[in-house]
């Protein structure tokens, strides 16, 4: 008896449609092979910093193994608000206002939940991150991406933004500095979009995620410090990037204390609390870790300024990003389509990139290559790219 045909599929229609994600299907195929150098994946090479480390074992050690509140220890809510007070201006209630997760993908996905109703309509701008679209069709939203272009740094134009805006539109995320583009909004574009938010009376979400990774300004920022932008902004934010913790999955959002509560819902229903081991780790990143990031964002710039002036010289242009660890060079001048360009370049000279179109269709004659590998490996992954660009022009 064949008993795949005797079943119905179990699986709901909007999930079933859902593709996979592109990076996860390139690096599927770089995972079959040996002695990659690999571009392509968009977290820190470094280590944990030790004092980061040593408190997670040091937690282990005093016995912490409960869990914590569901809004996570109060401590490092504590801690997680002086922190964004300091740096970017904010003053978030830590009772209220701000809540510990598993990552910034369960914060994003909280508040994606917890303010859509089905057929709401939410923008954000391409090429994005790729959770982004299918977290909005999870929730029976509809999903508004808004190109970007190369000839504006890839930033969100706030005319095109406005021009995607319907009476169902309820929301509008942004990620600056942006995965995969490494762009910034310069203060004229935030407050442009701020002032859009506030007139139609939208929500922004605001995924800050690599904002302590930027080379060419002074400060970090988040619209929610605009005027009229904080009562309508959820601010997230989490360690992975900056601190080199992908693997503790830690993320927090600080809001309005009505979101939060409801985010809070959710999480108490679907995660219960994030681990506690990760909570006091996390803890310590923000007392005693902020030297290492420095130290971390230094090397960051100076990788960032060898790959760009080495796509630059090669012929492939390359806007100079700003932030996150990032280049985002065209390909078009190849001829080869950004899948044919990766896998091409993956088949003959074994170096990953990732392919623009897995960030949208917009992303489409452009590759992501991550710098957050060292200057070793990208040097010799920049000869390779060099010498597959040649070959090709043969
Ligand atoms: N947001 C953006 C823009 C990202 O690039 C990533 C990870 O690559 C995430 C969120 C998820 O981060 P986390 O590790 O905190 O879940």
């Amino acid at each position: 008896m064949n008993d795949s045909k005797s079943c119905r599929n179990f699986v709901a229609e909007h999930i079933d449609v859902l593709p996979k994600s592109g990076i996860r299907k390139f690096f599927d195929l770089v995972n079959t092979m040996d002695n990659v150098i690999s571009l392509g994946i968009g977290e820190p090479d470094f280590v944990s910093p030790w004092t980061i480390c040593e408190s997670a074992i040091y937690s282990l050690e005093r016995g912490r193994t409960s869990y914590t509140s569901n809004l996570g220890l109060l401590s490092l809510r504590k801690a997680i608000c002086s922190y964004v007070n300091k740096y970017f201006n904010l003053q978030y209630d830590p009772q209220k206002e701000c809540i510990v997760t598993v990552g910034v993908s369960e914060a994003f996905d909280l508040v994606i939940r917890a303010i859509t109703e089905p057929g709401d309509e939410i923008i954000y701008h391409e090429p994005c991150y790729v959770s982004y679209n299918a977290e909005i069709k999870m929730a029976h939203g509809v999903a508004v991406p808004v190109d970007t272009h190369e000839k504006n740094e890839f930033a969100l134009s706030p005319a095109d933004l406005e021009k995607a805006i319907t009476p169902r539109t309820k929301a509008i995320i942004l990620n600056f500095p942006c995965n995969p583009t490494g762009a910034l909004l310069t203060p004229e574009q935030s407050a442009a979009i701020a002032e859009i938010a506030v007139r139609h009376d939208l929500l922004v979400i605001a995924d800050q995620i690599y904002s302590e990774l930027h080379y060419d300004s002074d400060s970090m920022d988040s619209i929610a410090s605009l005027p009229g932008m904080k009562e309508r902004t959820i601010f997230l934010h989490g360690f992975s990037k900056a601190f080199a913790m992908t693997g503790f999955r830690i993320g927090y959002a600080c809001g309005p204390a009505q979101i939060i509560d409801a985010m809070m819902k959710i999480h108490q229903y679907s995660m219960l609390c994030a681990p506690i081991t990760a909570q006091y780790a996390a803890e310590e990143a923000l007392k005693n870790a902020i030297p290492d990031m420095q130290n971390m964002v230094e090397q960051y710039k100076a990788r960032r300024n060898l790959i760009v002036s080495r796509f630059n010289e090669i012929g492939l242009p390359c806007v100079n990003p700003h932030g996150a660890f990032y280049v985002f060079p065209n390909i078009q001048s190849t001829g080869l389509s950004s899948q044919d360009f990766a896998e091409e370049l993956l088949n003959r000279e074994c170096v990953a990139v990732v392919p623009g179109s897995a960030f949208g269709a917009c992303g489409e004659g452009y590759i992501r290559c991550s710098y957050a590998t060292s200057m070793d490996e990208i040097r010799l992954a920049m000869d390779k790219i060099e010498h597959f660009v040649k070959s090709l022009k043969q």
